[in-house]
């Protein structure tokens, strides 16, 4: 701090950037980093596997998440550490690029950071423990791809692809419900899935809720739902092949413009205006009826004797749709938005295999569901359930499903889940350790001690021993040579998981071990942190 005065002699204090900044630097910096991201990793270290323990959360607003997906938990969490939200786009990352196992991500960068943690304070430099883990990365990498199968499935045998998803959704909250779910997710999937070029468009599953119904009433729709009714109750609720009128102008005779006058002074008139204006209107819907319409979704409203009418002349109706909605209708069936009624033709109608509406429970809600659309294979996963909070969490859980589902298609290897893949990788490197003869050796070896963090995590969330669990299951894959013996989480009985039928995408494993080096590595290699002081 100084003191100095300006032209006019007034005294002011200059303070130096610096004082207002704390700085770390060298191995503080890495240890203070290195505890803010395990802190973070520690958070959902409980919410790992089928009996993980599930967060709530409350945001500003006062709005309540109930979650166990980890990249929901870390993305709600207001987190102002950098390293930490480091940890944050971690999660972020798999969740974009595979969508299923967030939670493991980070549980097993936060297994590294612990393990660099003792490196370092045995005087390991911090370069020396990165490489030792790209090294070790690399190792498990590949020794993944060993222990991989192939994995057959075909759009008539859905079963195996079933069961993954069921995997995925054995360790969220809808697990009661999960081979429902899964079988849902599948379809969805393979309903818009291109087998042969094997590629899949998530943009056409459409996932929809509505809080009320059971879970278990959760359905999927091939075509779109819209959150409106027939205008008419009387109007049918059902139409087969339904040839759809998709209108953005008024559909009502054309009202006089403020400025006009129009002089109504005898009863007679009065009726010549008003028969106009039901001829016109009577015009329009006859316009619909000539191109063939027999179902007309409009942008706009029209009034109670308009609707009479269209119910009269059997011309069911949909008014008040949005604009949005309105073009996934035109997108879906194959019709043309029409904004001005002259250029109604047949060829812009769009076609559906039948068009219903359906009402939910004693409520007033109803939907337009459009099935078996013309044009497109989009369907819509359309999710039932007690409270916004369930929908919420069931539209997460299916997101990750249908990754799932999408990701096998894309490469059809697969791991076995439950820990039994990384106590393999843990084998095979910590084996591999002794081949290098630098001080990397060290940090393959811890990297071997972290992969061990994940199965240790699912035992101990099951109530289990960790370490005793960890051991059995380790000496037990040695000496049968099995890479499919995991952690008996739910106490079916058997700890092979090929037998229980648990197993994950290999491209999510390999994203999981090198997505967690690489922060891990880049965490490392800070070793000065300069931050305002009043953090
Ligand atoms: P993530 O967000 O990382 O997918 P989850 O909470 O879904 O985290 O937990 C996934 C972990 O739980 C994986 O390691 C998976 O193999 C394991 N897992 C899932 N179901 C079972 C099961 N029935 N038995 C043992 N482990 C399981």
């Amino acid at each position: 701090m100084a003191l100095a005065f300006d032209e006019y002699g007034r005294p002011f204090i200059i303070l130096k950037e610096q004082d207002q900044k704390t700085r770390l630097r060298g191995i503080d910096a890495q240890k203070a980093n290195i505890s803010a991201g395990k802190a973070v990793a520690r958070i959902l270290r409980t919410s790992l596997g089928p009996k993980g323990m599930d967060k709530i959360l409350q945001s500003p607003d006062g709005d309540v998440t109930i979650t166990n997906d980890g990249a929901t938990i870390l993305e709600q969490m207001d987190v102002d550490n950098q390293i930490a939200k480091l940890m944050v786009e971690l999660s972020r990352s798999q969740d974009y690029e595979i969508g299923d196992g967030t939670t493991g991500v980070v549980v097993m960068a936060g297994a590294l950071l612990e393990q660099a943690e003792r490196l370092l304070e045995r005087g390991i430099h911090p370069i020396r423990i990165a490489e030792g883990y790209e090294m070790a990365s690399r190792i498990a990498v590949e020794h993944l791809e060993h222990i991989s199968q192939k994995f057959d499935f075909g759009a008539s045998n859905i079963e195996p692809l079933v069961q993954t998803c069921m995997t995925t959704l054995s360790s969220k909250i809808v697990n009661r419900r999960k081979r429902h779910l899964a079988e849902i997710s599948v379809k969805a999937v393979l309903s818009v899935a291109d087998l042969e070029r094997k590629d899949v468009n998530l943009d056409m599953i459409k996932v929809e809720g509505k809080v009320g119904g059971k879970l278990e009433d959760t359905e999927l729709i091939y075509g779109i739902t819209v959150d409106k009714d027939m205008s008419h109750p009387q109007m049918p609720k059902q139409i087969e092949d339904a040839k759809i009128a998709i209108l953005t102008c008024p559909f009502e005779p054309p009202k006089p413009k403020t400025k006009h006058k129009v002089d109504i002074d005898t009863v007679e008139k009065f009726q010549t205006l008003r028969l106009q204006e039901q001829k016109y209107f009577d015009d329009m819907v006859q316009k619909c009826k000539d191109v063939g319409a027999t179902l007309v979704i409009c942008q706009w409203g029209f009034d109670d004797e308009a609707n009479h009418l269209l119910m009269h002349r059997n011309l069911p109706a949909v008014r008040w749709v949005g604009g949005v909605e309105l073009e996934l209708i035109a997108i879906a069936t194959g019709g043309r938005i029409v904004p001005r009624f002259q250029e109604l033709t047949p060829e812009k109608l769009g076609r559906a295999g039948l068009v219903r509406e359906k009402s939910f429970g004693t409520t007033k809600d109803k939907m337009l569901y459009i099935e078996h659309c013309a044009n497109s294979r989009a369907v819509t996963i359309f999710i039932r359930g007690g409270n916004k909070m369930m929908i919420e969490e069931t539209k997460r859980s299916i997101h990750d499903a249908l990754c799932v589902a999408r990701n096998l298609i894309r490469n059809n290897s697969i791991v076995y889940g439950g820990g039994s893949a990384e106590i393999s990788c843990s084998i095979a490197v910590e084996a591999a350790a002794d081949k290098y003869p630098g001080v990397e050796q060290y940090a393959i070896r811890a990297f071997a001690d972290a992969l061990d963090s994940v199965p240790m995590a699912l035992a101990e969330n099951s109530g289990l021993q960790p370490i005793e669990t960890l051991s059995a299951v380790k000496s037990q894959q040695i000496k049968d040579n099995n890479p499919h013996y995991g952690i008996d989480c739910n106490d079916v009985g058997t700890n092979d998981m090929r037998e229980q039928d648990v197993f994950e995408t290999l491209i999510g494993k390999q994203q999981q071990i090198l997505l967690a080096t690489q922060v891990v590595k880049m965490i490392l290699k800070i070793d000065d942190v300069i931050s305002p002081s009043d953090y």
